[in-house]
């Protein structure tokens, strides 16, 4: 049964990571397995920041921001490969040119499209490195561009997947001689051949598409942390590890905040009972955590999750009017526009409350759009925490000592919106 593993750029960050990654695959021969990996280290962002410098008409510092790119992937090419760097180093060069290129070829279009273009780059040059290095190492090798796989309209930077001719093109590979697939997260074209990218973060997504396609068996995400937690363990001193947990859970943990594996992932393996297992690739005897359709460890444990910078509204019709579904459908259409998510919604006769991120860029200008029909009262400078499963005793000593904003609770969710002064830095689950 095939098997689908996903390498973030964490685990493939520098030589030292990539050697670690073919001493880790070495203890999983069996075939098939596709290998999805992501960007090296922070490569993304370089070629975001890339990409606004050359945008911003800064031509110096787009060309010291690619020679830095190009002198990073060569140097950790040189630290793998020594004396036998000769091909790869070329292979990179190309890629660096065609980066360069294409970015050039492409300045004029819409920035969307133009991003791509560049992006897509960062796995490109991270598959070419590491699939060498697998090579190398004696692993029988095939890379594979995932621009040829995974097909998506052209809603450049967050394209959507057409799963038809994506799952044709996918189940038209053959597998079976026995050699590992290398392919990118993340990347993906239109019918033209335009590329295209799913959302940053998306190499997770690549992994459940490819994995879909295939109907594997099992898929993978090897991460920095050694699994899923009931809450986040950097902002709670007493987390502790879920073995096994559904779906539908895993959905409701990443929708209300936790962000270990992105929302997208799960709907394409759920509909396939693939579980999907969060390891870590430090520790290869950990268990990790899988999400499955048959998991029955829910409820018996609460989970929490914060968002911090969140910002309260509170909106009123004028004169003394009602908070009628009009003005609900007209205020919940601007957050569509702002592009922004309401963690809390809560409405009353002449009220509707919204908890936001406090993201400047959208939630000002849907502020302004807001009070120029309606009276908004506004508080900054908060946290909501959200909880899973929680009984009455667990709210009670989490509340204390502490206002509570705005509430909200139903049979499997409570949620409670704090002045971010009066939270602690670390959390404490009471016992
Ligand atoms: N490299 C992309 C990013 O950093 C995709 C991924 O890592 O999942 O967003
Ligand atoms: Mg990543």
């Amino acid at each position: 049964m095939t098997q689908v593993f996903k390498f973030g750029g964490a685990s493939i960050k520098d030589a030292a990571a990539i050697r670690h990654l073919g001493r880790l695959l070495a203890h999983f021969p069996e075939r098939p397995l596709v290998v999805v990996i992501s960007a090296m280290g922070k490569t993304t962002n370089a070629l975001e920041a890339l990409l606004a410098a050359a945008r911003g008409d800064d031509r110096d510092d787009y060309r010291a921001r690619l020679e830095s790119l190009r002198g990073d992937h060569l140097a950790t090419v040189e630290a793998l490969f020594g004396s036998t760097a000769g091909p790869v180093t070329q292979r990179v060069e190309a890629l660096v040119s065609e980066l360069d290129r294409r970015h050039r070829a492409h300045a004029e279009r819409e920035r969307p499209f133009h991003y791509d273009q560049t992006v897509c780059f960062g796995e490109l040059l991270s598959t070419t490195i590491v699939g060498a290095w697998l090579d190398e190492v004696g692993m029988a090798t095939e890379w594979l561009d995932a621009r040829e796989l995974v097909v998506t309209d052209d809603d450049h930077q967050s394209a959507s997947v057409d799963w038809k001719t994506t799952a044709e093109r996918v189940r038209g590979l053959d597998l079976a001689d026995g050699r590992l697939r290398v392919t990118q997260g993340f990347i993906g074209a239109t019918p033209e051949g335009a590329s295209t990218t799913l959302g940053r973060e998306g190499s997770d997504y690549t992994a459940a598409i490819l994995a879909h396609c295939l109907e594997a068996e099992v898929v993978t995400v090897w991460k920095d942390v050694p699994g899923l937690f009931n809450a986040d363990p950097r902002r709670f001193d007493n987390a502790v590890q879920f073995d096994r947990i559904s779906f539908s859970e895993a959905i409701e943990l990443a929708w209300h905040g936790a962000t270990v594996i992105h929302p997208k992932t799960l709907a394409p393996l759920q509909q396939k009972a693939i579980p999907l297992t969060v390891r870590s690739f430090l520790t290869l005897e950990a268990p990790g955590s899988t999400i499955a359709g048959d998991a029955l460890h829910d409820g018996d444990v609460p989970a929490f999750m914060l968002c911090e910078e969140q910002t309260l509204l509170e909106i009123r019709p004028r004169d003394f009017a009602f908070m009628d579904e009009a003005r609900q459908h007209d205020i919940l259409g601007r957050l569509v526009t702002a592009g922004l998510h309401a963690g809390l919604i809560d409405a009353g006769a002449m009220r509707l409350s919204l908890c936001l991120d406090s993201h400047p860029a959208r939630l000002e200008p849907l502020v302004t759009s807001l009070c120029a029909d309606y009276s908004v009262a506004r508080l900054d400078g908060l946290t909501l925490l959200t909880v899973r499963h929680p009984d009455d005793d667990l709210l009670r000593a989490l509340g204390e000592g502490r206002e509570v904003l705005a509430e909200r609770r139903n049979a499997t969710t409570a949620q409670y919106l704090f002045h971010t002064r009066e939270c602690p830095a670390t959390w404490h689950i009471p016992e």
